[in-house]
């Protein structure tokens, strides 16, 4: 069985910035990543606001630049998906799709993705009018006919930015008020082309060999209305990907891992770190701030039991 000092379940922003930290500091380093590197970074084609970069730069580029910095100094990536993990102990045992793998510290980097509204065909429709991500798809509705459904600050956001794009955007929210902040408010109103549809509930995809529309139901009056629709954006939040933790790690109400500033969970040798963690701002450079934090307490945690002395 391969044996690393820290594996890193994830290779987005704070996987990999752990993973340059821990692969720095001469552990030999380990990262499990069952898609692309970048995580979610990979869903966006322009990000201002990391740090050094004054003209933005790509998600995808991003990621792989994040994943060759780690490279260089040893840190080895398997293109694998972790279906389990046994983290009690000093030996944590991390298995995937392909292999099973010892380590010292597990640095969990799940990060997080899009929840789904839970309507019939969702899955299906995907990539055939229904979407997840107005930055990255936005651009396939040009003069087209929109809806975007959901009420927080993502989804406001993404209804504006399709409004510079499409013919007509629909902004369906299931309740009276929106929980977007306040400085959405005034290019809500402003923007000619978004409809707001308020307490209104999507009941039904329609669909051909593609989506056309959506029926929805307004939750007061129990009135449905059609709506014939080239693309449905769906804005409903994200969730962390941590089902293979529960029963072990201590998870919030929302299933995020609870750990504070220093990255530590409830087990002695685990990490979590970047979306995947309980707190405030969930961002590339909180990502990669975690990252930085979890390889410290990583070190110090293998200095104070001796295990990196083995
Ligand atoms: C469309 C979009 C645009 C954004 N734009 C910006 C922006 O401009 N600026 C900004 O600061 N932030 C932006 N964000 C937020 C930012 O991308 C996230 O905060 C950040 O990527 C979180 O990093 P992470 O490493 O914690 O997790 P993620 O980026 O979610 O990475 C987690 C990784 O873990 C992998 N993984 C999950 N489960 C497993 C498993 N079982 N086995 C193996 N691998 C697994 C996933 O494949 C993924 O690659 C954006 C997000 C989205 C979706």
């Amino acid at each position: 069985m391969e044996q690393y000092d820290v594996i890193i379940i994830g290779g987005g922003p704070a996987g990999y910035t752990a993973a340059l930290y821990t692969a720095r500091a001469g552990l030999t380093t380990l990262v499990l990543e069952k898609m692309f590197p970048g995580g979610q970074m990979t869903e966006t084609t322009q990000i201002d606001n990391y740090p050094g970069m004054p003209e933005g730069i790509d998600g995808i580029t991003l990621g792989m630049q994040m994943q060759a910095g780690a490279a260089r100094f040893g840190a080895v990536t398997r293109n694998e998906e972790v279906v389990s993990v046994e983290l009690n102990g000093t030996e944590k045992t991390v298995k995937t799709t392909e292999k099973e793998y010892r380590a010292k510290v597990v640095i969990v980097a799940t990060g997080a993705s899009h929840r789904p509204l839970g309507v019939d065909k969702e899955k299906e429709l995907t990539g055939k009018g229904v979407a997840y991500c107005a930055a990255c798809d936005g651009m396939f509705y040009k003069g087209k006919t929109v809806a975007v459904v959901g009420g927080g600050n993502s989804a406001v956001a993404d209804a504006l930015l399709l409004s510079r794009i499409a013919k007509k955007v629909y902004l369906i929210h299931r309740r009276d008020t929106f929980r977007a902040t306040k400085i959405y408010q005034q290019p809500l109103e402003q923007a000619e082309n978004i409809e707001i549809l308020r307490n209104n509930v999507v009941r039904q995809l329609l669909f051909g060999d593609k989506l056309t529309g959506a029926e929805l139901e307004n939750v007061k009056t129990g009135e449905k209305t059609l709506l014939e629709l080239d693309g449905l954006f769906i804005s409903v939040g994200r969730s962390p990907a941590t089902d293979l933790f529960a029963g072990q790690l201590e998870l919030d109400e929302a299933g995020y891992i609870v750990a504070d500033e220093s990255t530590r969970t409830n087990i002695p040798g685990v990490f979590a770190v970047g979306d995947v963690r309980t707190k405030a701002v969930r961002q590339i450079i909180t990502a990669a701030g975690d990252g930085a934090a979890a390889a410290w307490y990583a070190e110090e945690y293998l200095m104070k039991t001796g295990v990196d002395k083995e």
